[in-house]
């Protein structure tokens, strides 16, 4: 853990994708993980997530924030995402060409 889910920027952005991520699902409305782009149920645990990680250069603003499934953001995408970095020697979905939401 960094600390900047103390920047102003990040929670005030964060409170937003968390407001709007509740009432996707409240509504019934499918929420898309910004991590694996899979589905994240209702049931599912989430937090917001950065879509370029702070560290490579992401800011916090909105649009490099997303819900994501629980634990992907600990460590760059869980199982999941670290097969995925294993099998492309870590670029990120933007260096790929594949779209980054
Ligand atoms: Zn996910």
């Amino acid at each position: 853990m960094t600390g900047h889910h103390n920047d102003p920027t990040y929670r005030r952005n964060a409170a937003i994708i968390r407001q709007r991520t509740r009432a996707d699902h409240a509504a019934g409305r499918p929420v898309w993980c910004i991590g694996c782009g899979r589905d994240i149920a209702p049931t599912q645990t989430w937090d917001v997530g950065h879509r370029i990680d702070a560290a490579r250069g992401g800011t916090h603003n909105l649009d490099n924030l997303g819900p994501q499934h629980r634990g992907e953001n600990r460590r760059a995408g869980g199982r999941l995402g670290a097969q995925r970095t294993n099998n492309t020697n870590g670029t990120s979905r933007a260096s790929r060409g594949l779209p980054t939401w």
